[in-house]
């Protein structure tokens, strides 16, 4: 045994009711809540959660087809809740929502186990060179290091076990050196004298929070290389947000650059409902992508659950917290994780679902009434945490939410709004008018915008005040325009329409960018500074027009310089040629 945390001895039932994957169970003994039983049939067994204890009946929620499911079929109940794997080899690796490894099986089936087939998590042959830190004697805690291993370019921690409460004094670790998950590294006795004996591989119930230490506020920014975002919608390392939209409106493709540009120590990416084209599309690309900040694979930072629209409904609502699990257990190690949910919408009907099921009373839209307070406690999950030794770890949430209609004012969107630190709403109007990325900066909002100021006051000076300028153009110029589709452009001043062309500009070369161009789709910060600089500055420059026709004429001019710019490798000759002839266009506009 790895822990303190005892197994009771396997409890027996039998199948009473049919519904779906949903069984009703008879039992004697002792079955709880969230538990995890096996419905045994004569050529293969099935995983299922219990979803609900009464008396000596329980529902249990299978999470694959029940086809030749009885009266009277035979369930075992193991005792244990529904967990995850913890230990060195998650990274790198695709788990479907029940964190089986879908590589194993990819060539044999395509991605599709059969029906009652699991892989272990975590490979059991696989030898980890193992170092370790704490010394016969020592007294630890759970979550404090016993010993580290080399995860790609990680250092693995090797944490006393989440489920071990107490002290725990050493009494034996083994020599430095390789050996697998499964071997025992290190013994001691607990408080209670308990003999307890520890590997590399732990285990921890998906629903609950895991978290040793104290919470504090975030304190660093995620730079993401989306101007729109860095620049209107920040995000705080350890911060929340969501990026609803209608279908089609470049979701994925958001989350996606996500994934491969956010300045992140490790992204756990969780495709959850989506079209199995997609995720497809992920496992083929991954492999190919570099991570521009450390010029390493990018999959070498990333693990992917997956549980496409085609896999059971049921293990999707496990997948998302089979995600947040894995993300906490590496911030635990004091990593910045970002945990990406695509879409949290799918997950909501996982559990709108499964609620009909169960017969209970129907809230908003036929979603269960728990729905708000199931979203919040996921969001919660996310946050920074501040280690005993003082190293920092946080967990940037993002969750794409697909509204069904693309209507906001449904129960996921709102539910999510109320507890999120921003929102990137995705907008149809600006997709059809491919505007990308899609996020509408006039409804979109981030709590974060006087933090992100603030840590970027030294590197741009004025930060904060130009982010209120662009917010003002932007908002002015759409007015503007709104009027001129109205009365036309005779009616509005120059003054008026200059207004609206600088708002027009500030949308076309810096809050839209191309996810496919190869230099625009990614601009970090140090790329961002100088352009909102020039930017700012275009915005306060008092340009001398003398008609309408040569205000359209220089920002159109104005427009395909700074895009051709944005399309050129940072810092070349040819990129300081193009900022140096876009100022002296700028000068000579003056004194038109
Ligand atoms: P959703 O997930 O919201 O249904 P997708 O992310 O699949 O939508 O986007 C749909 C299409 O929109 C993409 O295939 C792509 O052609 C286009 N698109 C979305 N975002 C961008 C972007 N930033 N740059 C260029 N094209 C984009
Ligand atoms: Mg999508």
């Amino acid at each position: 045994m790895t822990s303190g945390a005892k197994s009771k001895a396997p409890v027996k039932g039998k199948v009473l009711k049919a519904f779906g994957n949903l069984l009703q169970v008879e039992f004697e003994g002792d079955v709880r809540q969230g538990e995890v039983g096996f419905v045994e049939l004569p050529d293969t067994s099935l995983k299922g959660e219990v979803i609900e204890v009464a008396g000596n009946e329980v529902k249990l929620q299978v999470f694959e087809d029940t086809r030749g499911v009885a009266l009277n079929t035979p369930v075992t109940f193991t005792g244990d809740l529904l967990e995850a794997e913890l230990g060195p080899g998650l990274i790198q690796t695709i788990f479907d929502g029940l964190q089986n490894r879908l590589e194993v099986v990819a060539e044999t089936s395509g991605y599709f186990l059969p029906r009652g087939v699991y892989v272990p998590a975590i490979d059991r042959e696989v030898e980890w060179e193992y170092v370790p830190v704490a010394k016969v004697g020592d007294t630890l805690m759970r979550g404090e290091t016993l010993g580290t291993t080399l995860e790609g370019r990680f250092t693995h921690h090797i944490m006393v076990p989440f489920s071990f409460f107490g002290k725990v004094t050493l009494t034996w670790v083994i020599e430095p050196g390789k050996y697998t998950i499964e071997t025992v590294v290190a013994k001691g006795t607990s408080e209670t004298g308990e003999e307890l004996s520890f590997t590399m591989l732990q285990k921890w119930p998906i629903k609950m929070g895991l978290f040793e230490g104290e919470r504090i506020k975030p304190t660093k920014m995620m730079d993401t290389g989306s101007r729109i975002l860095d620049t209107q919608v920040p995000i705080m390392k350890g911060g929340t947000f969501c990026t609803p939209g209608p279908f089609g409106a470049g979701k994925t493709v958001l989350q996606h650059h996500l994934s491969k540009y956010s300045s992140v120590d490790l992204v756990v990416l969780v495709a959850c409902g989506e079209r199995a084209g997609e995720v497809v599309e992920i496992l083929r690309e991954f492999p190919h992508l570099i991570d521009p900040h450390t010029k390493e694979p990018l999959i070498t930072r990333t693990c992917i659950i997956c549980n496409t629209s085609s896999m059971p409904v049921s293990a999707r609502e496990s997948s998302i917290y089979m995600g947040i699990t894995i993300a906490e257990y590496y911030r635990q190690m004091g990593l910045d994780v970002l945990l990406l949910a695509d879409s949290t919408s799918r997950w909501a009907q996982a559990l709108r679902e499964m609620s009909g099921r169960l017969e209970e009373i129907p809230g908003e839209e036929a979603f269960p009434a728990y729905l708000a307070s199931r979203i919040a406690s996921f969001y919660e999950r996310g946050g920074v945490v501040s280690l005993a030794d003082g190293r920092q770890g946080s967990i940037t949430i993002c969750g794409a939410v697909s509204p069904a209609g693309g209507s906001f004012e449904e129960p996921v969107t709102q539910a999510t709004l109320a507890v999120v630190g921003a929102f990137c709403g995705l907008s149809k109007a600006r997709s059809d008018a491919r505007r990308y990325p899609s996020i509408d900066p006039l409804i979109s909002w981030s709590k974060y915008v006087g933090d992100v100021a603030k840590l970027l006051e030294s590197d741009a000076p004025g930060w904060g005040e130009g982010v209120a300028r662009a917010s003002y153009f932007l908002r002015e110029g759409t007015e503007i325009g709104k009027r001129m589709e109205v009365v036309g452009e005779e009616g509005v001043s120059l003054d008026d329409l200059t207004i609206h062309l600088k708002g027009e500009l500030y949308d076309f070369c810096y809050l839209q960018q191309n996810a496919f161009d190869p230099v625009d789709a990614y601009c970090p910060l140090d790329r961002q500074i100088p352009l909102f600089r020039l930017i700012n500055h275009i915005f306060e420059t008092k340009f001398d027009f003398p008609n309408r026709d040569r205000a359209r004429e220089f920002f159109l001019m104005l427009q395909s310089k700074i895009k051709t710019m944005n399309s050129t490798e940072y810092q070349t000759d040819e990129y300081k040629k193009l900022f140096a002839e876009i100022e002296e266009y700028i000068e000579s506009a003056r004194k038109l």
